[in-house]
């Protein structure tokens, strides 16, 4: 094994344990938490060492970035998660290829992917951006505006909203952000069963974001060191 290697299966070592200890004091199940490894900005290697240490679910921002992952080893054997901001002339390049899409942000959006969805005869799992730390440089419906525009998601074939996700502001405590986003999650499951996910939790705050019943969690950082650019 390279040392990269090595130094990547220890910090995924540490993020699970650190999960998993988090998870224990929250009173949850780890079997309720997956661990997406947002590989952007890292190389190839860094994504096989990762993959090697037993990580399933890997996440990329860009469409070109994914799909160029994706396609670049259909066979490795992981789970492509897009996490970041989807412009609509690119729904093509992550739609089926696409695990999850964690940031539908947008009416117009959802139209697109679920377009691009039935034209392959398939279903998209999605889920809806929330933002829950009312952060004006954020993407994301309010979380006013969010029930009236999930309900209205859910009733566009071609898409499947599977939960909720947030990004929360800058410099301020997550935490109230992730109770937000649960208890909006909370209320919606209550109308719809399927709405089960809320992702939350970035290398910085992820112990907090399970704590608060996070679902997803979504690292780059913690488990590929600095990023350089
Ligand atoms: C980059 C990114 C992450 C991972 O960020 P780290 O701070 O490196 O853990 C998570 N979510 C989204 C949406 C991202 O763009």
């Amino acid at each position: 094994m390279s040392e990269m290697s090595t130094t990547i299966a220890a910090r995924l070592e540490h993020v699970r344990r650190t999960i998993a200890e988090a998870a224990e004091r929250a009173g949850r199940s780890t079997s309720g938490i997956t661990l997406v490894a947002v590989s952007k900005t890292f190389d190839d290697d860094a994504v096989r060492a990762a993959r090697d240490a037993g990580q399933v679910d890997f996440g990329e921002s860009r469409a070109k970035a994914l799909a160029a992952r994706h396609d670049a080893d259909p066979a490795l054997g992981v789970r492509w998660h897009f996490v970041g901001r989807l412009q609509r002339n690119k729904v093509s390049l992550v739609a089926g290829t696409a695990t999850l899409i964690h940031s539908v942000d947008s009416m117009r959006l959802a139209e697109a992917i679920a377009t691009e969805a039935r034209d392959h005869q398939r279903v998209q799992r999605v889920l809806v951006q929330v933002n829950a730390g009312e952060d004006p440089d954020k993407a994301g419906f309010s979380i006013d505006e969010a029930p009236t525009a999930i309900a209205r998601i859910r009733e566009i074939p071609g898409i499947s909203v599977q939960g909720v996700m947030t990004i929360p502001a800058l410099g301020a405590d997550p935490r109230p952000a992730f109770v937000r986003l649960r208890t909006l999650r909370d209320e919606l499951r209550e109308s719809f069963p399927e709405i089960v996910h809320l992702s939350m939790g970035m290398s910085g705050d992820y112990e907090l974001a399970v704590e608060e019943g996070a679902t997803l969690v979504r690292l780059g950082t913690a488990i590929f060191g600095p990023r350089d650019g």
